[in-house]
């Protein structure tokens, strides 16, 4: 079991078992979140126990996602697809150590131009 928590602690949550190879994700939604680009894992919703949600809050990013995020310190912590039984979270809010490591990126095409991406994984433009 793996630890995560927003910054100030509002949001905390349990993933149970195995999770997925995390993957960095280039888009402009994700950039605009997260700052950068967004490294994330996911996991079936019945292994994700959000254990503390006072400052979780949900936002409809698109017609079919929404953006789990903690309002008291802005932390993003959570993607979800409306019609998908599962969870995405930063690898970021995670307690070390996780055991993972990054497997690829997405939406390259939509990178910022301020960077390069130069650790040999695959990437895929969308
Ligand atoms: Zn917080
Ligand atoms: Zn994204």
């Amino acid at each position: 079991m793996i630890r995560g928590s927003c910054l100030c602690g509002d949001v905390t949550f349990e993933v149970h078992g195995d999770i997925s190879q995390p993957v960095a994700c280039h888009c402009g939604q994700c950039r605009r979140q997260s700052g950068h680009f967004w490294a994330s894992s996911s996991v079936p919703d019945d292994r994700l126990h959000i254990t503390r949600d006072d400052g979780l809050t949900w936002y409809s990013s698109s017609d079919i996602a929404r953006r789990g995020f903690c309002k008291t310190c802005g932390a993003f912590l959570f993607w979800k697809h409306n019609e998908e039984t599962k969870t995405s979270f930063s690898m970021g809010a995670l307690a070390a150590p996780t055991g993972a490591k990054l497997g690829r990126h997405i939406f390259v095409d939509d990178k910022g131009d301020y960077y390069d991406i130069t650790d040999g994984l695959p990437q895929s433009g969308l």
